[in-house]
């Protein structure tokens, strides 16, 4: 019954046109070739790119000669100063990227990507916009994404110099990111999810992890934020390349499970009248990463085939100690975790002695 495919096979392009009514070309795509992965859902979405290399620019803009800022510790090319000797804009375009770059200083660069609500809010919308060329919904009411009105006419008239400047050079990065890190994540994903939640004593979320993967993220090269649980990984940046890519992932991701270690810790200062070490359970979260990763790491690290992050011998050192983040406050923390918190992870603790012990040895 020919009819009856024919209607069928419409009706089918129909349903497709309406939930996929603007997945153009090169758009829209998680993964990259990887089909779905376990875990997580890794993203190279236009507009978040340049929300953060909007945001980038203009802390650089606004970061005075005298108080270095760690946000410009990457030093990427900015516009006006990309190698490769693009032509130079026209004087329109030049304009409208300045004119973004002063909005997102006069606005956002004072404000923090993690702690305040409002660039949170701003960062998931726009990340959930990647399929549209548009924010306004003049041409698609779908691609309405509700931002105020003068943000939507500058980052719509930022878009296209953003898009054949420095767009091509992200996009790229960002793919070939999440090529490296693919196949780990196939392989060794569920486990590492299933392990880290057994160490917190609590389950990782059942819906895949959004990652939205940026030529830049914030000034420590990757951050989350919560409700909804988001990822936003540089990946530019040199300390999350080669093997740190896995580990870079999972430790963001922890963010997601690691409350029980923050309420244990909490518990257990209150019964001691002891102050809150505020940062107890981060350095807990990178030592934690860092060791559940290590074996795994060894074991197949060749396959992300990368220098950085690993030493001779086929061993991978952890974020924490290859980026020397154990010193003061935290010299004492890791000291305490290969004490109490090491024993836990080998089997020879129990999760509530080992954050007393480390709380009361404080
Ligand atoms: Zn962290």
């Amino acid at each position: 019954m020919p009819n009856k495919i024919a209607t069928r096979w419409l009706l089918f392009l129909f349903v497709l046109s309406v939930f996929f009514p603007v997945r153009a070309a090169g758009q829209s795509q998680s993964n990259f070739g990887y089909g779905p992965l376990p875990v997580f859902e890794l993203h190279s979405g236009f507009w978040i790119n340049l929300h953060h290399a909007l945001y980038h620019e203009a802390k650089l803009r606004t970061t005075t000669a005298g108080s270095p800022d760690k946000s410009a510790k990457i030093s990427g090319p900015t516009l006006n100063t990309a190698p490769g000797a693009k032509p130079s804009l026209t004087p329109a375009e030049q304009r409208s990227w300045d004119d973004a770059v002063a909005y997102y200083a006069a606005n956002y660069a004072a404000k923090d990507l993690l702690f305040s609500t409002e660039l949170i809010q701003l960062k998931d919308q726009l990340g959930d916009f990647e399929d549209c060329d548009e924010l306004s919904g003049r041409k698609r009411k779908f691609c309405d994404a509700g931002l105020p009105a003068k943000l939507t006419q500058v980052l719509e008239a930022a878009a296209p110099v953003y898009r054949a400047q420095l767009w091509p050079e992200h996009d790229r990065a960002n793919r070939r990111w999440i090529m490296r890190v693919a196949p780990l994540v196939r392989e060794q994903g569920v486990g590492l999810s299933e392990r880290l939640a057994d160490i917190y004593q609590t389950r990782w979320q059942r819906e895949k992890i959004r990652v939205d993967v940026s030529g830049y993220a914030n000034w420590a090269g990757a951050y989350t934020t919560v409700d909804p649980l988001r990822v936003t990984i540089s990946s530019l940046d040199p300390r999350n390349q080669g093997a740190a890519a896995l580990e870079v992932l999972f430790h963001e991701g922890s963010h997601g499970i690691a409350e029980p270690v923050q309420a244990a810790i909490i518990r257990e200062c209150r019964q001691r009248d002891k102050a809150i070490p505020r940062d107890l359970w981060h350095a807990l979260v990178f030592y934690t990463t860092g060791e559940v990763i290590r074996p795994v790491l060894g074991a197949s690290g060749a396959t992300a085939g990368e220098q950085d992050g690993s030493v001779p011998g086929g061993g991978y050192t952890p974020y924490a100690l290859r980026e020397g983040l154990y010193q003061r406050d935290w010299n004492t923390y890791f000291r305490l975790l290969q004490k109490f918190w090491q024993p836990y992870l080998d089997g020879h603790a129990s999760f509530d002695d080992s954050i007393a012990r480390m709380v009361s040895s404080l």
